[in-house]
């Protein structure tokens, strides 16, 4: 229902769609974490980190995203055996979406996937809400991105609750229907790849 949005990676080869897409209906938030930088780094994407390495992430509920092209070139990484599966297109190593579980359902997509020559992020979804996990900024912490922001938090149970008891963490678009097993292939990286990984992620890079 309402607005629908499209996903799409920068070669064009992965198409996805987000149903009911509006600021309401989802958080925007950049995080500063360094997992996220990480992830950006391993698959060689660190373009699409800000300046100071924070992500700008748009969470959709798991049945309101749906991809409609290029399925077979989806692939996920995690960075420790039990952390967020974390996918991307191996056309062109966008990411389109980072997610948990069926349980704990939300699927957070990079914003620039939204960016297209028809639609800019911004007008589908509106700004970013705030700003996470500062202490792995690079530089200066963006300002309220250090201590915990409680609305920001609240707002975020508040989706991920409501998109549970609402239905929408099904059908999920990483998820074998009434499974917890993950549709692409996955790739868990050793501790090695791992702190490699970390000397370019905040608040100091080594290299
Ligand atoms: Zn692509
Ligand atoms: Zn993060």
């Amino acid at each position: 229902m309402g607005t629908q949005a499209e996903l799409r990676c920068r070669c064009g080869e992965v198409v996805g769609v987000v149903t009911d897409a509006s600021p309401r209906t989802v958080n925007r938030v950049v995080c500063y974490c360094d997992d996220c930088q990480a992830f950006a780094h391993q698959i060689g994407r660190a373009d699409l980190l800000n300046a100071k390495g924070g992500s700008d992430i748009v969470q959709v509920a798991p049945a309101s995203l749906k991809f409609v092209k290029g399925q077979d070139r989806i692939a996920g990484v995690r960075l420790k055996p039990k952390g967020l599966f974390r996918y991307h297109t191996t056309c062109c190593n966008t990411p389109v979406g980072n997610t948990l579980s069926p349980a704990i359902p939300f699927v957070g997509i990079l914003v620039q996937a939204f960016d297209t020559e028809t639609q800019r992020a911004d007008q589908v979804f509106g700004p970013p809400t705030g700003a996470i996990f500062g202490k792995c900024a690079i530089g200066e912490p963006p300002p309220g991105s250090t201590g915990p922001n409680l609305p920001l938090m609240l707002r975020a149970i508040a989706k991920v609750l409501g998109w549970r008891l609402t239905g929408k963490a099904r059908p999920h678009p990483f998820f074998k229907a009434n499974t917890p097993e993950p549709i692409f292939p996955l790739t868990v990286l050793a501790s090695e790849r791992r702190e490699a990984l970390r000397q370019h992620c905040g608040p100091r890079p080594t290299v």
